[in-house]
């Protein structure tokens, strides 16, 4: 591996090869709350950041939903009232079940938090993928549960049939993220469905859709949610972060039996969402034309990554989200600095994959940027692995 030094010397020669490049001021549209955060950045304070680093829509939430946030200013000064019911209702309705099916939460984050208090305890036992989105992990850490991670099989789908193995009496909740996080990856659902036939009763599973929607017609993938399955142990959980565009929101919710639903339920707060947030994502499930608009934008968006990885000759495992794991074949970390110092931020170093970068689907713009800041690497013979 080439000293750092080293590295920025050949950063610096590239850097002037790469004079003619338009700086990212010009290349962006200004977007006046980025500029504000250029002066909290670390790094380059000069140049507008680029956020790939969250998986988030970079577009932003539809007009109709840009609309019913600027009502805001008239809803602040009451607690929630209908808005909660009326978001619980529209999605009980979509999923046919009833209102008591429904858990709305600050984010899926809090239905991840509130299924660990329920559900886990010191002295339990969770089973998750490794990796994988790690937040239901640190909350059950910090209850004290027992977190056993199993690998990834090669082709990165959860590796059920050793997952199962790992299953004992002490195990309450499994979890799966399908499509997982950092892979992008997915696990068949045929799979799936007789892997949750072989758990113990006494075992719930948690399955993370955040990024389901993004999935391309794959004969191997359904959602729990379309095609739901009759078992009071299954929870599925989804987000209004991701393809609605809502992440500064706070919006997620769970589907599943109300026995468990109501355990999940009495460890939130009162009012966790607010009256302008559950407005918003009432508004965004009702404009499917631009669910549909952010669907295909983002498989296009996928496609051009992947067109762009492969004009490099770099590797990218085929992703089914929002975002991709890279192989930049240089070393990662010198990779991450290289981004961070030229205001690029993507995910950070991911133990368990840490040949890979996890870049989310920016606008065109930005991932223009990022491919331009990404050559001016040195060529990836010339740093040793
Ligand atoms: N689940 C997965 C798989 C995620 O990737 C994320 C966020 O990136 C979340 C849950 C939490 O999302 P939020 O709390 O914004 O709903």
């Amino acid at each position: 591996m080439p000293s750092r030094r080293v590295l920025f010397q050949c950063l610096a020669a590239a850097a002037v090869t790469g004079a003619g490049v338009p700086s990212l001021d010009a290349a962006l549209p200004v977007d006046p709350s980025r500029r504000k955060l250029t002066a909290l950045s670390t790094a380059n304070p000069s140049i507008t950041p680029v956020f790939l680093d969250h998986n988030e829509n970079a577009y932003g939430p539809s007009e109709k939903v840009r609309a019913a946030l600027a009502e805001a200013p008239s809803l602040a000064n009451r607690y929630p009232r209908n808005e909660y019911d009326a978001l619980r209702n529209k999605l009980a309705a979509l999923y046919l079940v009833k209102e008591d099916h429904v858990l709305l939460a600050c984010g899926s984050s809090e239905i991840l938090r509130v299924a660990a208090s329920a559900l886990l305890a010191s002295g339990k036992r969770l089973v998750q993928a490794l990796p994988t989105y790690p937040t239901l992990g640190k909350f059950a850490r910090d209850l004290g549960a027992d977190v056993v991670e199993v690998p990834l099989t090669k082709l990165y789908e959860h590796d059920l049939d050793s997952m199962l193995k790992r299953v004992d009496a002490r195990t309450s909740l499994v979890y799966i993220c399908n499509p997982n996080n950092p892979t992008a990856t997915l696990t068949t659902r045929k799979d799936l469905d007789t892997f949750v036939r072989q758990l113990p009763d006494h075992v719930h599973v948690l399955i993370d859709e955040a990024y389901s929607d993004f999935v391309s017609p794959h004969a191997g993938y359904a959602s729990f949610l379309e095609s739901p399955v009759n078992d009071p142990r299954v929870v599925v959980c989804r987000t209004f972060s991701k393809v609605y565009g809502l992440a500064g929101m706070r919006v997620g919710y769970a589907v599943g039996s109300p026995d468990t639903l109501k355990r999940m339920g009495a460890s939130q707060l009162r009012y966790g969402v607010s009256t302008i947030a559950a407005k918003a994502a009432l508004t965004a499930v009702e404009d499917s034309e631009y669910v549909k608009i952010a669907i295909k934008r983002n498989a296009d968006d996928r496609q051009e990554f992947m067109n762009q990885v492969n004009i490099r000759m770099l590797r990218a495992i085929d992703s089914h989200a929002n975002f991709a794991l890279l192989n930049p074949l240089r070393p990662t970390d010198a990779v991450l600095d290289h981004l961070k110092q030229n205001n690029i931020f993507v995910a950070p170093l991911i133990p368990a994959m840490d040949k890979y970068i996890r870049v989310s689907f920016g606008v065109p713009e930005e991932i223009r940027e990022f491919w331009r800041v990404m050559d001016q690497l040195p060529p990836t013979g010339k740093m040793a692995m």
